[in-house]
Protein backbone atom coordinates (compact mmCIF):
# COMPACT_ATOMS: atom_id res chain seq x y z
CA UNK A 1 0.00 0.00 0.00
CA UNK A 2 1.30 3.61 -1.06
CA UNK A 3 -0.23 6.84 0.39
CA UNK A 4 -0.25 9.61 -2.64
CA UNK A 5 -0.43 12.88 -1.47
CA UNK A 6 -3.24 13.79 -3.68
CA UNK A 7 -5.17 11.55 -5.25
CA UNK A 8 -8.85 12.97 -6.87
CA UNK A 9 -9.25 9.61 -9.05
CA UNK A 10 -11.37 7.38 -7.14
CA UNK A 11 -13.92 10.25 -6.82
CA UNK A 12 -13.61 11.19 -10.74
CA UNK A 13 -14.35 7.47 -11.55
CA UNK A 14 -17.35 7.87 -9.18
CA UNK A 15 -19.03 10.50 -10.95
CA UNK A 16 -17.76 10.07 -14.04
CA UNK A 17 -21.61 9.57 -15.45
CA UNK A 18 -22.52 12.78 -14.04
CA UNK A 19 -19.51 14.68 -15.91
CA UNK A 20 -20.13 13.27 -18.36
CA UNK A 21 -23.62 14.62 -18.92
CA UNK A 22 -22.54 17.88 -17.67
CA UNK A 23 -19.76 18.17 -20.49
CA UNK A 24 -22.15 17.43 -22.94
CA UNK A 25 -24.46 19.63 -22.01
CA UNK A 26 -21.75 22.44 -22.38
CA UNK A 27 -20.54 21.02 -25.87
CA UNK A 28 -24.02 20.74 -27.05
CA UNK A 29 -24.72 24.54 -26.25
CA UNK A 30 -23.42 27.57 -28.28
CA UNK A 31 -21.50 29.21 -25.35
CA UNK A 32 -17.94 28.22 -24.18
CA UNK A 33 -17.11 31.64 -22.64
CA UNK A 34 -19.13 33.96 -20.66
CA UNK A 35 -22.76 32.36 -20.73
CA UNK A 36 -25.37 30.79 -18.91
CA UNK A 37 -23.13 28.44 -16.86
CA UNK A 38 -21.04 30.62 -15.68
CA UNK A 39 -23.32 32.93 -14.25
CA UNK A 40 -25.28 30.43 -12.20
CA UNK A 41 -21.87 29.40 -10.76
CA UNK A 42 -21.51 32.91 -9.98
CA UNK A 43 -24.68 33.42 -7.71
CA UNK A 44 -24.52 29.84 -6.49
CA UNK A 45 -20.79 30.83 -5.16
CA UNK A 46 -21.86 34.19 -4.19
CA UNK A 47 -25.09 33.13 -2.35
CA UNK A 48 -22.67 30.02 -0.65
CA UNK A 49 -19.67 32.88 0.81
CA UNK A 50 -22.53 34.93 1.75
CA UNK A 51 -21.66 38.18 -0.71
CA UNK A 52 -23.44 40.00 -3.12
CA UNK A 53 -20.66 39.28 -6.32
CA UNK A 54 -18.98 36.72 -7.23
CA UNK A 55 -16.83 36.65 -10.34
CA UNK A 56 -15.39 33.79 -11.79
CA UNK A 57 -11.88 34.65 -13.24
CA UNK A 58 -8.86 32.63 -15.23
CA UNK A 59 -7.53 31.18 -11.82
CA UNK A 60 -6.14 32.16 -8.04
CA UNK A 61 -3.42 35.12 -9.33
CA UNK A 62 -5.51 36.73 -11.57
CA UNK A 63 -8.35 36.80 -8.93
CA UNK A 64 -5.64 38.65 -6.53
CA UNK A 65 -4.25 40.55 -8.93
CA UNK A 66 -7.53 41.77 -10.53
CA UNK A 67 -8.40 42.78 -6.42
CA UNK A 68 -5.32 45.05 -6.57
CA UNK A 69 -6.43 46.77 -9.90
CA UNK A 70 -9.91 47.11 -8.59
CA UNK A 71 -8.99 48.60 -5.32
CA UNK A 72 -6.87 51.34 -7.74
CA UNK A 73 -3.84 50.31 -5.82
CA UNK A 74 -1.08 51.47 -8.39
CA UNK A 75 2.83 50.83 -9.36
CA UNK A 76 4.99 52.47 -6.72
CA UNK A 77 1.73 51.93 -3.59
CA UNK A 78 3.05 49.42 -0.53
CA UNK A 79 0.82 46.37 0.51
CA UNK A 80 0.68 44.13 3.03
CA UNK A 81 1.52 40.78 2.50
CA UNK A 82 2.92 37.84 5.43
CA UNK A 83 6.15 36.46 4.76
CA UNK A 84 4.97 33.13 4.80
CA UNK A 85 2.17 32.21 1.98
CA UNK A 86 2.36 30.50 -1.31
CA UNK A 87 4.23 32.67 -3.86
CA UNK A 88 1.15 34.32 -5.31
CA UNK A 89 0.06 36.24 -3.00
CA UNK A 90 3.28 38.42 -2.99
CA UNK A 91 3.22 37.98 -6.91
CA UNK A 92 0.18 39.70 -7.31
CA UNK A 93 1.52 42.61 -5.65
CA UNK A 94 4.64 42.87 -8.20
CA UNK A 95 2.63 41.58 -11.13
CA UNK A 96 1.35 45.64 -11.09
CA UNK A 97 4.86 46.86 -10.05
CA UNK A 98 3.98 47.77 -6.18
CA UNK A 99 5.96 46.44 -3.48
CA UNK A 100 5.09 43.94 -0.72
CA UNK A 101 5.62 44.84 2.53
CA UNK A 102 6.39 41.53 4.26
CA UNK A 103 5.10 41.18 7.86
CA UNK A 104 5.71 37.82 9.69
CA UNK A 105 3.60 35.36 10.65
CA UNK A 106 2.16 33.95 14.14
CA UNK A 107 1.80 30.59 15.97
CA UNK A 108 -1.62 29.32 13.53
CA UNK A 109 1.12 30.42 10.23
CA UNK A 110 -1.04 33.41 9.32
CA UNK A 111 -0.08 37.29 9.05
CA UNK A 112 0.70 38.46 12.76
CA UNK A 113 -1.69 41.29 13.76
CA UNK A 114 0.77 42.83 16.47
CA UNK A 115 3.09 43.56 13.71
CA UNK A 116 0.90 46.03 11.94
CA UNK A 117 0.23 49.25 14.11
CA UNK A 118 3.94 50.52 13.73
CA UNK A 119 3.82 50.34 10.17
CA UNK A 120 2.78 53.90 10.01
CA UNK A 121 4.00 54.24 5.93
CA UNK A 122 1.70 56.66 4.23
CA UNK A 123 2.47 54.20 0.76
CA UNK A 124 0.52 51.57 2.12
CA UNK A 125 -2.75 50.74 0.51
CA UNK A 126 -4.07 47.80 1.36
CA UNK A 127 -3.26 44.58 3.39
CA UNK A 128 -3.52 40.55 1.99
CA UNK A 129 -3.95 38.25 4.55
CA UNK A 130 -3.91 34.73 3.73
CA UNK A 131 -5.97 32.03 5.01
CA UNK A 132 -3.15 29.54 5.07
CA UNK A 133 -3.21 26.00 4.52
CA UNK A 134 -7.14 26.74 5.48
CA UNK A 135 -8.01 28.40 8.79
CA UNK A 136 -9.27 32.19 8.52
CA UNK A 137 -6.64 34.91 9.38
CA UNK A 138 -7.12 36.94 12.57
CA UNK A 139 -9.63 38.78 10.51
CA UNK A 140 -11.57 40.68 13.18
CA UNK A 141 -8.10 42.30 14.24
CA UNK A 142 -6.82 43.30 11.04
CA UNK A 143 -10.06 44.81 9.80
CA UNK A 144 -10.13 46.50 12.90
CA UNK A 145 -6.67 47.91 11.95
CA UNK A 146 -6.90 48.74 8.37
CA UNK A 147 -10.22 50.86 8.95
CA UNK A 148 -8.12 52.54 11.17
CA UNK A 149 -5.03 53.02 8.40
CA UNK A 150 -7.72 52.79 5.62
CA UNK A 151 -5.98 50.19 4.27
CA UNK A 152 -8.29 47.99 1.75
CA UNK A 153 -8.29 44.40 3.08
CA UNK A 154 -8.30 41.85 0.05
CA UNK A 155 -8.52 38.02 1.62
CA UNK A 156 -6.09 36.05 -0.25
CA UNK A 157 -8.95 32.90 -0.05
CA UNK A 158 -6.89 30.25 -2.57
CA UNK A 159 -7.23 27.55 0.56
CA UNK A 160 -9.89 27.88 3.06
CA UNK A 161 -13.22 27.88 0.81
CA UNK A 162 -15.96 27.28 3.17
CA UNK A 163 -14.24 27.98 6.05
CA UNK A 164 -15.57 30.50 9.01
CA UNK A 165 -14.64 33.14 11.34
CA UNK A 166 -16.88 34.37 13.93
CA UNK A 167 -19.86 32.85 11.97
CA UNK A 168 -18.86 34.68 8.60
CA UNK A 169 -17.41 32.02 5.71
CA UNK A 170 -14.28 33.59 4.14
CA UNK A 171 -14.34 35.34 0.96
CA UNK A 172 -16.99 37.25 2.64
CA UNK A 173 -14.67 38.78 5.57
CA UNK A 174 -12.82 41.64 3.84
CA UNK A 175 -13.06 44.26 1.32
CA UNK A 176 -12.58 41.41 -1.56
CA UNK A 177 -11.16 37.98 -2.30
CA UNK A 178 -9.19 36.14 -4.52
CA UNK A 179 -10.61 32.48 -4.83
CA UNK A 180 -8.26 29.90 -6.82
CA UNK A 181 -10.09 26.56 -7.96
CA UNK A 182 -6.83 24.95 -8.75
CA UNK A 183 -6.94 21.24 -9.06
CA UNK A 184 -6.30 20.20 -5.04
CA UNK A 185 -7.70 22.67 -3.46
CA UNK A 186 -10.83 22.24 -1.57
CA UNK A 187 -13.18 23.14 -4.71
CA UNK A 188 -11.03 22.26 -7.81
CA UNK A 189 -11.45 22.85 -11.30
CA UNK A 190 -9.99 20.10 -14.04
CA UNK A 191 -7.85 22.68 -14.56
CA UNK A 192 -7.18 26.60 -13.53
CA UNK A 193 -9.87 28.69 -12.55
CA UNK A 194 -10.24 31.24 -9.71
CA UNK A 195 -13.11 33.82 -8.20
CA UNK A 196 -13.08 37.17 -6.91
CA UNK A 197 -16.11 37.84 -3.69
CA UNK A 198 -17.11 40.88 -2.85
CA UNK A 199 -20.13 42.78 -1.32
CA UNK A 200 -18.88 46.38 -2.80
CA UNK A 201 -20.85 46.95 -5.92
CA UNK A 202 -17.71 49.39 -6.80
CA UNK A 203 -15.28 46.90 -6.54
CA UNK A 204 -17.38 44.49 -8.41
CA UNK A 205 -17.70 46.30 -11.36
CA UNK A 206 -14.68 47.19 -11.85
CA UNK A 207 -13.84 43.19 -11.24
CA UNK A 208 -16.38 42.80 -14.25
CA UNK A 209 -14.45 45.71 -16.43
CA UNK A 210 -11.19 44.39 -15.78
CA UNK A 211 -11.02 40.82 -15.83
CA UNK A 212 -12.92 41.15 -19.80
CA UNK A 213 -10.30 43.20 -21.81
CA UNK A 214 -12.20 45.96 -19.94
CA UNK A 215 -15.64 46.61 -21.73
CA UNK A 216 -18.71 46.58 -20.26
CA UNK A 217 -20.25 46.24 -23.80
CA UNK A 218 -18.51 44.57 -26.96
CA UNK A 219 -16.08 46.25 -28.93
CA UNK A 220 -16.22 49.65 -26.07
CA UNK A 221 -12.94 49.52 -24.23
CA UNK A 222 -12.64 51.47 -21.14
CA UNK A 223 -9.97 50.08 -19.24
CA UNK A 224 -6.81 48.59 -19.44
CA UNK A 225 -7.96 45.09 -18.86
CA UNK A 226 -7.57 41.14 -19.04
CA UNK A 227 -8.49 38.22 -20.46
CA UNK A 228 -9.08 36.24 -17.60
CA UNK A 229 -12.62 34.69 -17.60
CA UNK A 230 -13.95 31.13 -16.25
CA UNK A 231 -14.70 29.34 -19.16
CA UNK A 232 -17.96 27.77 -19.18
CA UNK A 233 -16.80 23.82 -19.02
CA UNK A 234 -15.07 24.96 -15.64
CA UNK A 235 -18.42 26.55 -14.08
CA UNK A 236 -20.61 23.81 -14.78
CA UNK A 237 -18.20 21.66 -13.28
CA UNK A 238 -17.35 24.03 -10.14
CA UNK A 239 -21.09 24.60 -9.59
CA UNK A 240 -22.00 20.71 -9.79
CA UNK A 241 -18.64 20.05 -6.97
CA UNK A 242 -19.71 23.16 -4.83
CA UNK A 243 -23.18 20.93 -3.93
CA UNK A 244 -20.14 18.57 -1.86
CA UNK A 245 -17.78 21.24 -0.51
CA UNK A 246 -19.63 21.05 3.00
CA UNK A 247 -19.29 17.10 3.21
CA UNK A 248 -15.88 17.16 1.66
CA UNK A 249 -14.58 20.11 4.67
CA UNK A 250 -16.40 17.71 6.89
CA UNK A 251 -14.69 14.92 5.75
CA UNK A 252 -11.10 16.64 5.84
CA UNK A 253 -11.77 18.02 9.65
CA UNK A 254 -12.33 14.00 10.72
CA UNK A 255 -9.11 13.38 9.34
CA UNK A 256 -7.38 16.08 11.10
CA UNK A 257 -8.87 14.65 13.95
CA UNK A 258 -7.28 11.52 13.86
CA UNK A 259 -4.36 12.66 13.00
CA UNK A 260 -4.57 15.12 16.03
CA UNK A 261 -5.26 12.44 18.38
CA UNK A 262 -3.26 9.66 16.93
CA UNK A 263 -0.39 12.23 16.82
CA UNK A 264 -0.50 13.65 19.93
CA UNK A 265 3.06 13.39 22.48
CA UNK A 266 4.63 11.83 19.37
CA UNK A 267 8.30 12.50 18.84
CA UNK A 268 8.71 16.45 18.97
CA UNK A 269 5.91 17.41 16.99
CA UNK A 270 3.83 20.73 16.82
CA UNK A 271 0.43 19.69 15.88
CA UNK A 272 -2.12 22.00 14.01
CA UNK A 273 -4.08 24.61 16.62
CA UNK A 274 -7.40 26.39 15.46
CA UNK A 275 -7.84 29.89 16.46
CA UNK A 276 -11.12 31.11 18.60
CA UNK A 277 -14.23 31.28 16.60
CA UNK A 278 -12.88 29.79 13.88
CA UNK A 279 -13.07 26.58 11.62
CA UNK A 280 -11.01 24.67 9.98
CA UNK A 281 -11.28 23.20 6.46
CA UNK A 282 -8.07 21.68 6.16
CA UNK A 283 -6.67 22.19 3.32
CA UNK A 284 -3.09 21.24 4.37
CA UNK A 285 -2.67 19.11 7.58
CA UNK A 286 0.62 20.75 8.44
CA UNK A 287 3.08 19.67 11.63
CA UNK A 288 6.08 21.18 12.72
CA UNK A 289 9.29 19.46 13.86
CA UNK A 290 13.12 20.02 13.93
CA UNK A 291 13.86 16.43 12.17
CA UNK A 292 12.04 17.64 8.78
CA UNK A 293 13.90 16.50 5.91
CA UNK A 294 14.94 13.20 8.04
CA UNK A 295 10.83 12.79 8.72
CA UNK A 296 10.16 13.47 5.14
CA UNK A 297 12.85 11.24 3.81
CA UNK A 298 12.07 8.37 6.35
CA UNK A 299 7.92 8.66 5.46
CA UNK A 300 9.14 8.60 1.37
CA UNK A 301 10.65 5.60 2.13
CA UNK A 302 8.23 3.64 3.40
CA UNK A 303 5.60 5.17 0.70
CA UNK A 304 3.83 7.63 2.45
CA UNK A 305 4.14 11.15 0.70
CA UNK A 306 4.32 14.15 2.26
CA UNK A 307 4.93 17.54 0.99
CA UNK A 308 6.99 20.97 2.33
CA UNK A 309 4.50 24.42 1.98
CA UNK A 310 6.78 26.05 1.83
CA UNK A 311 10.55 25.73 1.55
CA UNK A 312 11.27 29.36 1.14
CA UNK A 313 9.29 32.37 2.69
CA UNK A 314 8.87 34.93 0.04
CA UNK A 315 11.54 36.48 0.70
CA UNK A 316 14.14 33.76 0.18
CA UNK A 317 12.87 33.78 -4.03
CA UNK A 318 15.09 34.76 -6.65
CA UNK A 319 12.13 36.33 -7.91
CA UNK A 320 11.55 38.79 -4.92
CA UNK A 321 15.17 39.46 -4.40
CA UNK A 322 15.15 43.73 -3.58
CA UNK A 323 11.43 43.77 -4.19
CA UNK A 324 10.32 43.79 -0.67
CA UNK A 325 9.99 46.25 2.33
CA UNK A 326 10.59 44.22 5.38
CA UNK A 327 7.25 45.30 8.17
CA UNK A 328 8.69 43.29 10.79
CA UNK A 329 11.43 40.45 11.07
CA UNK A 330 10.71 37.25 9.35
CA UNK A 331 12.57 35.06 11.35
CA UNK A 332 9.19 32.92 12.18
CA UNK A 333 8.17 32.52 8.70
CA UNK A 334 11.89 31.52 8.06
CA UNK A 335 11.90 29.05 10.78
CA UNK A 336 8.46 27.25 9.62
CA UNK A 337 9.78 27.23 6.29
CA UNK A 338 12.53 25.22 7.72
CA UNK A 339 10.51 22.76 10.22
CA UNK A 340 6.77 22.36 8.11
CA UNK A 341 5.65 19.47 7.15
CA UNK A 342 2.41 18.68 5.44
CA UNK A 343 0.95 15.13 5.71
CA UNK A 344 -1.84 13.69 2.84
CA UNK A 345 -5.08 14.72 3.28
CA UNK A 346 -7.89 14.18 0.84
CA UNK A 347 -11.79 13.43 1.23
CA UNK A 348 -10.92 10.09 -0.63
CA UNK A 349 -8.02 8.53 1.66
CA UNK A 350 -8.86 5.69 3.09
CA UNK A 351 -9.16 4.46 7.05
CA UNK A 352 -6.24 1.94 6.36
CA UNK A 353 -4.04 4.48 4.39
CA UNK A 354 -4.46 7.08 7.54
CA UNK A 355 -3.26 4.20 9.79
CA UNK A 356 -0.19 3.33 7.82
CA UNK A 357 0.71 7.21 8.12
CA UNK A 358 0.38 7.53 11.82
CA UNK A 359 1.87 4.20 12.29
CA UNK A 360 4.79 5.44 10.09
CA UNK A 361 5.14 8.51 11.76
CA UNK A 362 5.48 7.07 15.30
CA UNK A 363 7.98 4.38 13.89
CA UNK A 364 10.09 7.43 12.52
CA UNK A 365 10.22 8.93 15.98
CA UNK A 366 10.80 5.84 17.78
CA UNK A 367 14.15 5.40 15.85
CA UNK A 368 15.45 8.83 15.94
C1 LIG B 1 -3.08 28.23 -4.97
C2 LIG B 1 -2.81 29.53 -4.32
C3 LIG B 1 -2.81 30.73 -5.05
C4 LIG B 1 -2.82 30.81 -6.55
O1 LIG B 1 -3.85 30.17 -7.18
P1 LIG B 1 -3.65 29.67 -8.70
O2 LIG B 1 -5.04 29.31 -9.10
O3 LIG B 1 -2.74 28.51 -8.67
O4 LIG B 1 -3.13 30.81 -9.48
C5 LIG B 1 -2.67 31.92 -4.36
N1 LIG B 1 -2.51 31.94 -3.02
C6 LIG B 1 -2.47 30.80 -2.29
C7 LIG B 1 -2.30 30.90 -0.81
C8 LIG B 1 -2.61 29.57 -2.92
O5 LIG B 1 -2.55 28.46 -2.19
Amino acid sequence: MKVPFFESKTYITSELDNYTEIFRDVMTGSNFIMGGKLTTFERNFANYCGVKNAFGVGNGLDALTLCLRAANIKAGDHVVVPGHTFVATALAVLQIGAVPVLVDVDEYFHLDPKHLEKLNDPKIKAIMPVHLYGMPADMKTINEIAAKKSWVVIEDNAQAQGAKFCGKITGALGDMAGISFYPTKNLGAFGDGGAVTTNSDVYADAISLLRNYGQREKYNHVAIGLNSRLDELQAAFLDYKLKSLNKWNSRRAEIAAFYSKELEGVGDLVLPKVRAESTHVYHLYVVRTAQRDLLAEFMKENGVHCLVHYPKAVHQHQATREKYILGSSLSESEAICRSVLSLPIYPEISLEQLQMVVEKMKLFFRKI
